[in-house]
């Protein structure tokens, strides 16, 4: 049986001060925190995960808010946006919430048939919602409605051909189509199922200057793997392909591989299993600063390097 990714996993960005962060995803995103941990290559920072509220796959958007980040710029070879899935109907409350949080936003515009708005984060990372029926967008005017988790994900590339190759050739997407918007031209890829995060547009675009990465710029764009043997099964078809790929190394709520695709955006495998409340239960998930075993004798330390973080009501945002 061939094997297919079944869509995003997570995203990873960076960002500036991580209070501004939780202020923008809790209170005006409605994102939940789901995990409040330490870059583990660099337990002086934060890892901050934000999802929908069963913490899915597919909903995940994660920031290492680095201290020292200068203002990055999205360009060619880099992430560009990352869009949230909004159901039908649901878009005028949320041009209202952001209206009333006082957060600019683009549009209404449509980008193949869908409606969406842009917006940026305090950072400047692209935030799009788009209206969509696709999947399993969450329920409208309930709690969080975000909780339909991602859309997709924009890879902004000079050539999209041979990511576009990787996308459908060994990632099992379909080809969705192409539109062109300003001075920019998408080729849209769709996973099959078709549930969270199932859909990548790669993106060209008229503007030429580098991107430069730092603060609301995108790290990596993380796919699943339903399990380690799957996840397995991919390391050996991507390096049969000629890519190089990382070990696998426990990211302790998911394991991770690692590869930078043709158009130079690092993309990662993480399996879906063991999932966020393996430390701390689900309905108290983001509230305790959690380390991995390996950082735990740190801790002391680690407490008086981190800023104090505050977390919002949800919808309460702006302060
Ligand atoms: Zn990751």
């Amino acid at each position: 049986m061939t094997q297919t990714i079944p869509g995003l996993h997570h995203v990873t960005v960076v960002s500036g001060p991580p209070q501004q962060n939780v202020d923008f995803y809790v209170g005006t995103l409605l994102q939940r925190l789901v995990k409040k941990t330490v870059n583990f290559d660099d337990p002086g920072t934060y890892h901050l995960y934000y999802g929908n509220d069963r913490a899915e796959p597919g909903s995940i958007l994660t920031f290492f808010p680095f201290v020292d980040a200068g203002p990055g710029r999205a360009g060619p070879g880099m992430a560009s946006a990352v869009a949230y899935a909004v159901p039908n109907g649901g878009l005028d409350a949320w041009v209202a919430a952001l209206a009333e949080a006082g957060v600019d936003h683009e549009g209404p515009f449509t980008r193949f048939g869908e409606q969406m708005i842009a917006l940026s984060d305090p950072d400047g990372l692209r935030i799009e919602l788009i209206e969509t029926d696709r999947g399993t967008a969450g329920t409208a005017g309930g709690d969080a409605p975000t909780d339909g988790g991602f859309h997709s994900v924009t890879l902004w590339l000079r050539n999209p051909d041979r990511t576009a190759r990787l996308l459908t050739d060994v990632f099992g997407y379909a080809s969705a189509g192409q539109a062109s918007e300003g001075g920019e031209t998408r080729y849209r890829f769709v996973a099959d199922g078709q549930g969270r995060g199932s859909v990548i547009d790669l993106m060209t675009s008229d503007v030429t200057a580098a991107g430069r990465p730092g603060a609301g710029t995108i790290h990596h764009v993380a796919f699943r793997a339903e399990t380690d043997d799957v996840q397995m099964g991919w390391q050996e078809t991507l390096r049969a392909q000629g890519f190089d790929v990382t070990p696998q190394i426990d990211r302790q709520y998911f394991n991770a591989i690692y590869f930078r695709e043709p158009g130079g955006v690092l993309f990662e495998i993480a399996t879906d299993p063991p999932g966020f409340a393996t430390d701390e239960p689900m309905e108290k998930l983001g509230q305790a600063l959690k380390l991995p075993e390996q950082h735990e004798r740190l801790r002391d330390q680690i407490e008086r390097i981190l800023p104090p973080v505050t977390v919002p009501q949800r919808g309460r945002g702006g302060r």
